[in-house]
């Protein structure tokens, strides 16, 4: 039996998974995964595996935003060339919609 590193319940060593992080035990109900999950990760990843707070993002640097920003704008920019492209669309047909009420 091990104890579970967040709620301090005695878990059976079957039950239990390590964190590779802070190498404590967790039973599945605190370890955020299934057991049937936990399984299907196969050994390797099993091995990796960790715990949801050692999982948690650490603060992130202002570099780190400045390039998440940077990747945010050049998804957004093949949105925004949509975008004009709708513009132009919508100038061209109320230009033929005044066409057609001249004939
Ligand atoms: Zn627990
Ligand atoms: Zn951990």
């Amino acid at each position: 039996m091990v104890q579970c590193g967040r709620c301090g319940d005695a878990v059976s060593d079957c039950n239990a998974i390590l964190c590779s992080g802070c190498k404590k035990h967790f039973d599945y109900a605190c370890s955020g995964i299934t057991e049937s999950g936990y399984r299907r990760l196969g050994a390797e990843r099993q091995a990796t595996w960790r715990c949801p707070g050692c999982k948690s993002p650490k603060p992130i640097s202002n570099d780190q935003v400045m390039q998440e920003l940077s990747n945010i704008k050049l998804t957004l920019a093949p949105m925004l060339d949509l975008l004009n492209g709708i513009r132009e669309i919508k100038t061209e047909l109320s230009e033929m919609k005044s066409t057609l009420l001249l004939l």
